[in-house]
C-alpha cells in the first residue's frame, strides 16, 4: 500500500524513492538473517532500534567531519539518506578475535589483536561474501588505490571513535562492517560512509562480563536479542523511554 517506488530491498532495510533528487528513504525491517540467508527470523523492535542507533552513531560521526550519508530521521522506522553509489565491498575493522577471524586463524574468542586490523569482503551474495585482498579490489575495478585510501583513512577514524564512544558507556567494540559510496555532487565525486551501524553489523560486549550485545546472540541462538539491541541504546543515551513492546509504536511520525 506504498505510494512511494521501492528501490531496493535487502535484508534488513527497504530503500524508497526520497522527496527530493538524490535522496532515498531507508526503512528498517525487524526481519533478520545470518550464515548467507541460511538462517532467518524477526525480532520484534529490532528496526526501531537499529534505525536510532544508526542515527545516534553517523550524527556522531558526521559532527567530527567523517562524511556520511545519513540526513536525518524520518520516523520510528525510517530514515532520509543521500542516494549514493555503492562500493561493493565490505569493509571490517577489528579490535579484538573473534567470528570468521577466530575461526580462519584459529584464534580465541575475546583475545585482543596485536593493532586493529581492516579486512575487504567482495559484496556478493551468492559466492557468500568473500575476503578479498586490495589487489583483487583495483584490479576488477570495484574502486580506485586513491578510494580504499580514503577507505582505509575513515574506516580507522570511525574504529577510533566509536572505540571510544562505546567504552564510555561500558561496552567493548570487538569488530564492525562499513560500506561505503560515491556521492555526485556536480562535478565532484566523494566517499561516504553508507548503510547502517548497529548491533547487527558491529560485535558489541559489555566490558565488565563480556556479555554479548549484538547480533551474535541471533547467529548462535542465546536469546534476547532485542533486549540487548535496547541496552546499547539505553547506555548511549537514546530511547530512554523506550517501552517493552516498541512495535507498538512503529508508524508514530515525529
Ligand atoms: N558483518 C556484517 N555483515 C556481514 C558480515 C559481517 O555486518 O555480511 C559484521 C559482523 O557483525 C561482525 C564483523 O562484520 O561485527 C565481522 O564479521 P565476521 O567476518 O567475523 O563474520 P561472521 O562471523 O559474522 O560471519
Amino acid at each position: 500500500m506504498s505510494r512511494r517506488k521501492k528501490i531496493y530491498e535487502g535484508k534488513g532495510k527497504i530503500l524508497y524513492e526520497g522527496p527530493e533528487p538524490g535522496t532515498l528513504v531507508a526503512h528498517f525491517k525487524d526481519d533478520a538473517t545470518a550464515f548467507n540467508n541460511q538462517k532467518r527470523g524477526t525480532l520484534d523492535g529490532k528496526g526501531v532500534l537499529n534505525n536510532r542507533i544508526s542515527e545516534f552513531v553517523m550524527e556522531r560521526l558526521n559532527e567530527i567531519g567523517v562524511p556520511t550519508h545519513f540526513i536525518r530521521r524520518i520516523n520510528m522506522r525510517e530514515q532520509l539518506i543521500r542516494e549514493v553509489e555503492i562500493i561493493p565491498i565490505e569493509v571490517v575493522a577489528r579490535n579484538i578475535a573473534a567470528g570468521s577471524l577466530s575461526a580462519r586463524l584459529g584464534l580465541e574468542e575475546g583475545q585482543p589483536l596485536p593493532r586493529s586490523i581492516v579486512e575487504f569482503y567482495f559484496k556478493n551474495d551468492e559466492l557468500g561474501d568473500p575476503m578479498v585482498a586490495e589487489e583483487h579490489i583495483t584490479a576488477f575495478n570495484w574502486a580506485t588505490t586513491q578510494e580504499i585510501d580514503d577507505i582505509m583513512a575513515l574506516t580507522l577514524r570511525v574504529n577510533d571513535f566509536m572505540s571510544g564512544m562505546f567504552a564510555a558507556v561500558g561496552i567493548k567494540l570487538i569488530d564492525f562492517k562499513l560500506e561505503f559510496g560515491r556521492l555526485y555532487e556536480g562535478d565532484m565525486m566523494r566517499i561516504v560512509l553508507a548503510d547502517e551501524i548497529s548491533p547487527d553489523s558491529c560485535r558489541l560486549w559489555d566490558a565488565t562480563t563480556n556479555e554479548k550485545m549484538d547480533k551474535d546472540r541471533f547467529r548462535r541462538d542465546l536469546g534476547g536479542v532485542t533486549e540487548a539491541y535496547a541496552e546499547v541504546a539505553r547506555r548511549l543515551g537514546i530511547m530512554k523511554d523506550a517501552p517493552p513492546n516498541l512495535h507498538v509504536v512503529e508508524s508514530t511520525v515525529e
